[in-house]
């Protein structure tokens, strides 16, 4: 059996490792006893790690405290934030129709709330970015827009123009959710500068424990309607009694996140780039020519299996995830894939490697030798089969 020490994490896209700073966060607030609304000390403080959580996911995002609402994570929060009910500068109001990104995590694309003839897709380019022309056009068939864009894909990493598609959407009187989950600590977040106008994010990608997250809003725009009804916790947005280990975990990580090396990580990826083309100038990577995250590549070569690759280089003690969705059992290829047009015999082949703060150069090396062994036992097994 491998040891640990012989494995190498290229999953980061799909959980990061827990930051020790946020697990003894997170342990701390385990040893407490109290509510969070209770008024007695045991209760306040409670209240006062959430309290400092909130501040310090706000400060990641550019945001104010009272804008940020814990929920279970990016999921919950985009379904909160994908809602027809929005209440904008104290009035509450309708918003008549959701487009949503064809490259956007299930969450998003499910529609949230709207009905689901409200919901319409915008296309991408074949690089996987949001077609600016079409969302111009597609916005004309609505007075009340809700569009909901990711920052960057998490398969590809191809990082969308949030700041153009912003004065797009606003000119249109629309409002903008961003699933920002793959931003922190590796481009910038700051709901200002960005121009969004509803935000979520993730505990478990940034470096705190799974099971918590965010909903961020701009100033005068919030949720009108609460996703989860019951108590008055989150002063009556999301009811139910907070997690306040994984919030306090949450906020000790965001706490670091901009901390992140993200030119090192970028100089890791690219070399492995440079050494995959190199080997195998057949490779594809996608979304090579777009702006993309610096830890991401998703890549193939014309024959390969993904789901064959990513056992594959799990026995060598490599791990990985491939584009495609796998779904009771039966493995499609990747909804971002073929919205971009990538023929399918190629995107069943994409293979996603995703790095972090605690990469190394050994890890590297280790993918390297990894990926010569798997793609060419790989290769050759399909063409003695064929
Ligand atoms: N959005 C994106 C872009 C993601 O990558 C993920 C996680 N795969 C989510 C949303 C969902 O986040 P969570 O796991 O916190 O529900």
């Amino acid at each position: 059996m491998l040891a640990m020490t012989e494995r190498a994490y290229f999953d980061w896209n799909a959980t990061a490792p827990l930051r020790e700073e946020a697990r003894l966060a997170s342990v701390a607030a385990l040893g407490l006893t109290g509510n969070a609304s209770s008024v007695h000390a045991e209760g306040r403080a409670a209240r006062r790690l959430i309290e400092d959580a909130r501040g310090r996911v706000a400060a990641l995002l550019g945001a104010e405290a009272r804008n940020v609402t814990f929920t279970s994570g990016a999921t919950e929060a985009n379904m909160m934030a994908l809602t027809p009910a929005l209440e904008v500068g104290g009035r509450k109001e309708q918003r008549d129709q959701l487009f949503v990104a064809a490259i956007e995590h299930p969450s998003v694309r499910c529609g949230g709330r709207f009905a689901p003839d409200q919901v319409e897709e915008l296309s991408v380019t074949a690089d996987g970015v949001v077609d600016l022309v079409a969302l111009q056009a597609a916005l004309k068939k609505s007075s009340r827009p809700l569009v909901s864009v990711m920052l960057a894909n998490n398969e590809t990493g191809a990082v969308q123009p949030i700041r153009a598609i912003s004065e797009i959407v606003h000119a249109a009187s629309g409002i903008l959710h961003v699933d920002a989950v793959q931003g922190p600590g590796r481009i910038d977040c700051n709901i200002v500068t960005l121009g969004a106008d509803l935000m979520s994010i993730s505990s478990h990608k940034l470096g705190g424990p799974q099971g918590a997250g965010a909903l961020v809003c701009r100033a005068d725009i919030h949720i009108g309607e609460p996703l989860v009804k019951g108590g008055a916790q989150e002063r009556g947005l999301r009811a139910g009694t907070e997690n306040v280990a994984a919030i306090a975990g949450f906020g000790a990580a965001a706490a670091i996140a901009g901390k992140t090396d993200t030119a090192r990580i970028a100089a890791l990826r690219d070399r492995f780039e440079a050494s995959l083309t190199k080997s195998a100038p057949q490779a594809v990577i996608f979304s090579r020519s777009a702006p993309r995250l610096p830890n991401t590549t998703l890549f193939t070569v014309p024959g390969l299996k993904a789901e064959t690759a990513v056992i594959a280089f799990d026995l060598n003690g490599i791990a990985v995830s491939s584009g495609s969705a796998c779904s009771s059992g039966k493995v499609q290829a990747s909804h971002v894939l073929s919205a971009m047009g990538v023929e399918p015999g190629l995107a069943r082949g994409a293979v996603r490697i995703s790095l972090g703060w605690s990469t190394t150069e050994a890890d590297i090396e280790m993918l390297l030798t990894a990926w010569n062994k798997v793609v060419s036992s790989l290769l050759n097994k399909h063409a003695n089969a064929a």
